[in-house]
């Protein structure tokens, strides 16, 4: 069950109760009527299993896990599967949410999903994860299918992961479904280019608004949090387009480095340490003084809920970059739009992923594997056409580009809405 706002405890940020006031106010920018705004509020179906899984001990142990659909409107949900042990019914419905509106900004043909176990993956042995997942991905089977709704990995789930779902509904089903999942190995049907998707689409998203900023690439400072599937790519990238990455922090701490990192000797040192921390020549910071860091493009890209007030008040840059989910709190979003900071929101600045995710699906449905240009050609420009669409309409609806993008995902799901009608 999902928190209802009367039972909202004061002062808490509830990432869920986040995304409805802003499509509530999005449909209303929109005009749109209260009963069409309640039908695309309102999650669709909300599923939760408890995950019995035997421990290497012989003892077995509960997990609880979740998947919701939040809006299949306009076509199968779509959205990731996350493993952490913080996860909760209000988080998967919040991002499912997310995911609805992404893949309406983007203008691909999906719904929004999304689902999690409550798990700390570091503190299971690879055969107790491979247990737990595929106890999992069996007791959400009812809600997935090609046409239903493809799961796609998040924070803590991988390649491998994935593929233990695609074998999992495969053998429960007889039949070969590579169209189940996304994010698998190219050897079951992945497609070149998904690794490092949402970094090509966050920084094409950085691009789009330096440009428009009227601030040429070349010697700008950018700071990372989160160096993993996301944050590591994003280091190379962003280099290799002039900007100098000035600082990088990951769960054992934070590091600035004025001169920049070198992407390869980071890679390597990371490689060796597990951690950031200790790159040669850098500084050590306090993960709370992270965003302090003089820079002038700040990129979250970690776990929801990073930038909060405190940090939004003395956050150094004066863009931000949304890599992660949900990483802004509602009073830091206010902040941030005070002091004038430019925002690129998770639902258009990590798009890159799901736009990877539907190139995938879209070819195990066909049967028929595209080159890696063709794929990377196409993820471009649907992430540039993107951009400026929610860039012009934030102009035209005189908002920030957060409200922008969540008015163009709502308005094209009350569209669809619309043209399909309420049932029976
Ligand atoms: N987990 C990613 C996201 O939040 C990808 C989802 C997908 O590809 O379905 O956008």
């Amino acid at each position: 069950m999902v928190t209802r706002p009367e039972d909202a405890t004061a002062g808490v940020f509830n990432p869920w109760l986040n995304v409805v006031s802003l499509i509530e106010r999005a449909g209303r920018l929109l005009q749109l009527d209260d009963g069409m705004i309640k039908r695309i509020v309102t999650p669709e179906r909300i599923l939760e299993v408890a995950v019995p899984v035997r421990m290497d001990s012989g003892n077995v142990e509960m997990f609880t896990g979740w998947r919701i659909h939040h809006d299949t409107s306009r076509g199968p949900g779509k959205g990731g599967i996350r493993f952490h042990p913080t996860v909760n019914a209000d988080e998967i419905a919040a991002l499912s949410a997310d995911m609805s509106i992404k893949c309406a900004v983007v203008n691909i043909p999906y719904g929004g999903a999304k689902g999690g176990v409550r798990v700390d993956p570091t503190l299971l042995s690879r055969g107790e994860l491979e247990r737990l997942t595929r106890r999992y991905a069996f007791d959400i089977a009812s809600m997935i299918g090609p046409d239903r709704d493809i799961p796609a990995p998040d924070i803590n789930t991988d390649t491998q992961v994935m593929s233990w779902v695609m074998d999992t509904i495969s053998m429960l089903r007889g039949q070969s479904l590579p169209g189940i999942v996304t994010g698998k190995p190219l050897a079951i049907g992945g497609t070149m280019g998904h690794a490092g998707a949402t970094s090509l689409g966050v920084t094409i998203c950085t691009e789009g608004v330096m440009k428009k900023l009227g601030r040429p690439l070349h010697n700008q400072r950018a700071i990372i949090q989160g160096y993993g599937k996301v944050g590591a790519p994003l280091v190379k990238m962003l280099t290799d387009r002039g900007i100098i990455v000035v600082g990088i922090a990951d769960v054992q701490g934070a590091i600035s480095v004025p001169g920049g990192i070198d992407p390869e000797a980071l890679a390597k040192h990371f490689a060796e340490a597990g951690t950031v921390v200790g790159y040669p020549g850098a500084d050590d910071v306090p993960s709370s003084q992270f965003f302090t860091i003089p820079s002038d493009i700040a990129i979250p890209a970690a776990l929801g809920g990073s930038i909060t007030d405190v940090v939004a008040a003395s956050l150094a840059a004066t863009v931000v970059v949304e890599a992660a989910n949900g990483p802004t709190t509602g009073e830091a979003a206010a902040i941030l739009q005070e002091r004038g900071v430019i925002v690129v929101p998770d639902v258009l600045a990590n798009a890159g992923g799901v736009v990877a995710s539907y190139f995938e699906w879209a070819q195990d449905l066909q049967g028929f594997m595209w080159e890696r240009e063709l794929f990377q050609q196409r993820l471009e420009k649907t992430m540039r056409l993107a951009f400026d669409y929610v860039w012009n309409r934030s102009e035209q609806l005189k908002v920030n580009v957060r409200e922008a993008a969540i008015a163009v995902g709502v308005e094209r799901i009350a569209e669809a809405t619309e043209l399909r009608g309420l049932f029976p």
